[in-house]
């Protein structure tokens, strides 16, 4: 039987005729470049992500060159400013860092899980450090609690190389709920909780009233969609109105609100709960008894934009801008190159787009010294296609390493940890080969048919591009290393003896099981 690592023949198969006719529409229309299937592409991805702004561009590298380059250009970053990267990814997240002329500042895995050590980030950031970029490498959501303090403490910027995970959540549960609740304060919360909904303020009840639906129709529009739950706990904190689907909370105010030190506490309750993703929109008593229907307008208003990732969203709304890659091999693949920047910043979006486009922002007025990084019609109109299948084509992932997870039992084997709901999309499935086997076992499967590869066999600090850059005291084997090469164990473990197994939404149960049985059999 024969297993390929990937074929990408399959793979376009399966929704081969939608395809067919949206390359069709785009060749007959005689329009090519920045036309309405970027635009209906860029919106689609957007909301599927859960971010404000998509920009197409012409890959995934030039996606994370552009969000460097314009914070560069900004003013937020400075050539020579640090950038903390996992010392395991595809170089690409490394070249998009030195072609800016930042500084990269590599960070083991976890031998657990094998994305970015998130221990041992607090230790590397220095007064220069102005960012984070966190790769979700393999399918796995690279996001912490400890890196969004990070973040905040430290004023860092938080990037995401999201090349790998189109379609993966955040481990938090998105529905928030009881997991979201301090363990040790909810039995406490929960009977203030229970108080405070049998005993409403006026205007509290006034505003549940609306977005209970009990008044069938709200003076701006139909609310329907949008459901709240009143008195809901979120950590320590008792929100008094939350719609979860959209991260949104409302709080009623009026109660305290001259109190010295209000004003503190509640910025902490906003620091705190925004952390989980929750955006606040807050009103005074009066606001909602005597001025309804504006209320009510700014809380539509509110629900009809997509919350701003955090915790429980999706990889790529999670931090300030998230590179993708639709390298044709990706979860969400083109038939060629092409790549994209979700952000929720307005001036790094236009920023971006203009880079991507020469530099311009208005015909042959240009602002920055660009390059031409255009996403084409053709492939936007197929990634549209192939968009509404993502979650779909996920799911078929995550049978196929459920099996290999269940049914692959060889000593010489060791899997990443599995961890409940982590909602991996398994763009990979990479296995630890134990003993120095990796090779051998890559030679044998081959010889039964079966197709793996090694992500990756070189790590970026020990390639000879980096061999003498001058931040490179990684590389034990660099002539600058001096005294403080001390390497990167980890990292160097895992390009020795990691393989990945073939893993697809088209992998057909008997290829499965013929993988594992092949597996299994080898010593
Ligand atoms: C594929 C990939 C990229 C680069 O994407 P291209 O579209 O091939 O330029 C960047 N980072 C990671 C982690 C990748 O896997």
């Amino acid at each position: 039987m024969q297993v390929p690592f990937l074929s990408l023949h399959d793979v376009t198969a399966i929704h081969g005729e939608e395809i067919r006719e949206a390359a069709h529409r785009v060749i007959d229309s005689g329009w090519y470049l920045q036309g309405k299937e970027n635009e209906l592409f860029e919106q689609h991805y957007a909301e599927y992500i859960g971010t404000k702004y998509c920009i197409g561009c012409a890959n995934g590298l030039d996606a994370l060159i552009w969000i460097f380059r314009a914070y560069i250009e900004l003013g937020v970053m400075q050539p020579g400013d640090e950038v903390i990267v996992p010392a395991n990814t595809y170089i690409a997240t490394i070249l998009a860092i030195t072609e800016n002329d930042l500084k990269p500042v590599l960070i083991e895995p976890k031998p657990e899980t094998l994305e970015i050590d998130d221990n041992l980030i607090e230790t590397a950031i220095t007064p220069r450090t102005k960012a984070i970029c966190i790769v979700h490498l393999y399918g796995r959501c690279a996001m912490t609690e400890k890196i969004a303090d990070l973040c905040k403490k430290y004023n860092l910027k938080l990037i995401e190389d999201n090349a790998q995970a189109h379609g993966c959540r955040a481990p938090q549960s998105p529905k928030g709920g009881v997991d979201l609740a301090d363990p040790i304060l909810y039995p406490l919360l929960k009977d203030f909780a229970n108080h405070n909904r049998h005993n409403p303020t006026e205007a509290e009840e006034v505003l549940w009233s609306l977005l209970s639906h009990r008044k069938s129709k709200s003076p701006s529009g139909d609310l329907g969609a949008y459901k709240f739950r009143r008195q809901h706990i979120i950590d320590r904190y008792i929100a008094d109105f939350a719609c979860l689907d959209n991260k949104l909370i409302i709080e009623v105010d009026g109660k305290y609100h001259n109190l010295n030190g209000q004003a503190e506490e509640d910025a902490i309750r906003t620091q705190v709960i925004e952390k989980y993703g929750y955006r606040i929109l807050r009103f005074t008593n009066e606001e909602v008894l005597c001025d309804t229907d504006n209320t009510m307008r700014k809380i539509m208003t509110a629900c009809q934009t997509p919350p701003s990732g955090g915790l429980g969203g999706r990889t790529g709304s999670l931090g300030d801008a998230a590179g993708h890659s639709f390298y044709p091999g990706k979860n969400l693949g083109a038939l060629g190159d092409a790549g994209a920047v979700t952000t929720n910043d307005e001036e790094l979006a236009k920023a971006i787009r203009a880079l991507a486009n020469y530099g311009s922002q208005k015909k042959y007025v240009f602002k920055y010294t660009g390059r031409n990084s255009r996403l084409d019609e053709i492939q936007a109109a197929i990634l549209d296609v192939k968009l509404k299948y993502l979650d779909e084509d996920i799911t078929k992932r995550q049978e196929v390493a459920a099996y290999y997870y269940d049914h692959i039992s060889n000593p010489l084997i060791e899997f990443p940890t599995r961890l409940p709901n982590e909602n991996n999309v398994y763009h990979l499935f990479p296995i630890i080969v134990k003993e120095g086997k990796r090779d051998a076992l890559h030679d044998y499967l081959a010889e039964k048919g079966i197709g793996t590869v090694i992500h990756y066999p070189i790590a970026p600090h020990k390639q000879e591009c980096y061999a003498k850059a001058a931040w490179n005291h990684y590389n034990t084997s660099s002539p600058l290393q001096g005294e403080v090469g001390k390497g990167l164990p980890i990292t160097e473990i895992l390009a020795d003896s990691e393989l990945s197994l073939p893993i697809s939404p088209c992998l057909k149960s008997e290829q499965i099981e013929y993988v594992v049985k092949k597996i299994n059999q080898f010593r």
